[in-house]
């Protein structure tokens, strides 16, 4: 953990683009009462296959004009060189210069037939057609990504992404504080030294999570799960629960020299908040 150490602390949440009237106001309100906590700023999402990313252009920017920084996803899975040249483009012109790069997964049952195979391709394409124009944040696995072929190769293809200009990361939600701890420790070896934020998914639902966790990898501890199980349909239960495991979760990253939390909002406001406030910051 010595190289996290080095980093300030650095605090984001983010959203979806919402695909409704209704969900852009509820969006606006929880912008407004995430705000008052001063992240450094929110992340917008960007659909499979690019599937939202006008919606996505256009959150960031209904952000923005409220006043707070936002950075929007790109993903390159399915994409041609010319439409993320024009895409980056479109960040570009509209002042936009942070942004999370990935390459994104396909809907099942989609080959892709892009000019992409991997993220770090699309950090070189990024650096090399647009200099220094947007801070990068790349993805990173702390249990590993479920298409690796193993724990040393996934380590590796993070390094590429390094390696091709990318400036910090973020990682995939995790419940084992020490997969994080064994994760930055591998890549202090490795000499990568950029700052390592770890996801944060506040509990909510158990259902959606575990659906979530199934299909990314991010793994719920056995003990969690049974507790979870257990609580069935009391939301209440399972509400006061996440907030508990979260909390401890989020106090220990900080306590170890984690660089800042990213949180997985779902577009909602209380569960961060509320772990926001119990964690003083
Ligand atoms: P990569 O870094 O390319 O890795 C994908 C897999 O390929 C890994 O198994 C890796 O080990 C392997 N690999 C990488 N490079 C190579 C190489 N050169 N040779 C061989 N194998 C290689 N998805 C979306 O669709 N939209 C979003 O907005 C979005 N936001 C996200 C934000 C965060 C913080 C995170 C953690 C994930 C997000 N995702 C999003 C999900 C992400 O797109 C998926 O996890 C996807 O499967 C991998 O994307 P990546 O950028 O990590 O891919």
């Amino acid at each position: 953990m010595q190289s996290q150490k080095q980093f300030p602390r650095l605090f984001s949440f983010e959203f979806f683009p919402p695909n409704t009237p209704e969900g852009k106001d509820k969006l606006c309100a929880a912008t407004e009462e995430l705000a008052v906590l001063k992240p450094k700023f929110f992340s917008v999402t960007y659909g499979a296959g690019g599937s939202t990313r006008e919606r996505t252009l256009d959150t960031v920017l209904d952000i923005r004009k409220m006043g707070y920084a936002a950075a929007p996803h790109i993903s390159c899975v399915a994409s041609t060189h010319t439409n993320i040249r024009e895409w980056l483009q479109r960040y570009k012109d509209n002042g936009i210069k942070h942004l999370v790069a990935l390459r994104g997964d396909l809907p099942s049952g989609l080959a892709a037939a892009g000019e992409f195979r991997y993220a770090n391709e699309l950090v070189e394409f990024i650096r090399r057609e647009f200099g220094d124009t947007f801070h990068i944040e790349v993805a990173a696995y702390p249990e590993f990504h479920p298409q690796a072929k193993n724990a040393r190769d996934d380590l590796d293809n993070f390094k590429r992404k390094v390696d091709a200009g990318a400036h910090s990361a973020i990682t995939q939600y995790f419940y084992n504080a020490d997969a994080y701890y064994r994760f930055v420790d591998a890549c202090d070896k490795m000499r990568i030294a950029i700052p390592i934020v770890p996801g944060i998914m506040p509990i909510g639902r158990f259902s959606q999570l575990a659906r979530f966790s199934d299909a990314c990898g991010a793994e719920i501890p056995r003990w969690m799960r049974k507790k979870l199980e257990a609580y069935a349909d009391d939301t209440e239960s399972i509400r006061a629960f996440g907030l508990d495991v979260v909390t401890v979760l989020c106090e220990d990253l900080l306590k170890n020299g984690a660089p800042g939390l990213h949180f997985y909002t779902l577009n909602q406001a209380g569960l961060t908040k509320a772990i926001w406030q119990r964690l003083g910051l």
